[in-house]
């Protein structure tokens, strides 16, 4: 056994076995719309290097393609890119074993300016009233090493998102839908945040975080829930790390 093959059992399985293990089953892209993949994906990280990090969480897909039009460093989206976000969006994810609720009907929504808040520091936003509340309370009851990691996403983030994991499954929408939420389907579009430990980077996004004391403390508080549990009704992964705003 080689060393990498040694350490990539050892260390990595079983906690990502689910995510990187492909089936016979598993839906992929077809290979021209992989190649539509990856320019869709690089002309939506010019779309963030232009509109800036945080306020491409809450873009709408009209804004998108008004920028991406008028601006040519980042250039107008294509046809099949076109088409390719209109499959993304209204297709049904349950053919990938995805068996969330759908969270927005049209492709076009838009998240007013005056129903969110920025949260200094981190680039994100949280919806006013409950979500804003929550966090407030999140930060009192866990404690200043507790930082806000994702917020408020509209459909242009999240099809960034999904868009690139699919990209790092090489084509495997049924593996990447078990880490991220289709455009139409992410709770973060109408409610819900991720919250992780100040320095922790990368990690507040595996299964670690559920061994943190912040974690811990968030366990007993009751005005919070848990979005995606252990062996979830969605066929989502293991993410200790989203709030549930209930
Ligand atoms: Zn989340």
């Amino acid at each position: 056994m080689k060393r990498r093959d040694f350490l990539f059992s050892t260390l990595l399985a079983p906690v990502f076995a689910k995510e990187l293990i492909a089936n016979e089953t598993d839906i992929y892209l077809s290979r021209d719309e992989w190649y539509t993949l990856i320019s869709l994906n690089n002309r939506l990280k010019r779309l963030r290097r232009y509109v800036g990090f945080a306020n491409f969480n809450i873009i709408s897909y009209n804004q998108a393609l008004y920028y991406a039009r008028n601006y040519s460093a980042i250039g107008d989206f294509t046809k099949d890119e076109i088409k390719l976000i209109e499959k993304l969006f209204f297709e049904d994810p349950n053919q990938y074993g995805f068996y969330g609720t759908k969270t927005v009907v049209s492709l076009e929504n838009s998240v007013s300016a005056k129903d969110v808040i920025k949260i200094p520091y981190t680039g994100h936003y949280l919806f006013k009233g409950q979500p804003e509340q929550d966090y407030k309370n999140l930060l009192s009851d866990v404690g200043p090493t507790l930082v806000l990691t994702s917020g408020v996403r509209n459909i242009i983030k999240q099809l960034s998102l999904y868009v690139n994991k699919i990209y790092y499954s090489h084509g495997n929408i049924t593996k990447a839908s078990v880490s991220i939420a289709p455009p139409a389907y992410s709770y973060h579009t109408i409610s819900d945040f991720d919250v992780g430990r100040k320095g922790w980077g990368y990690k507040n996004f595996t299964a670690d975080f559920a061994t943190t004391d912040e974690f811990s403390k968030m366990r007993t508080l009751d005005y919070i829930g848990m979005r995606y549990d252990e062996n979830n009704s969605d066929g989502v992964r293991f993410e200790p790390w989203h709030v549930e705003i209930i």
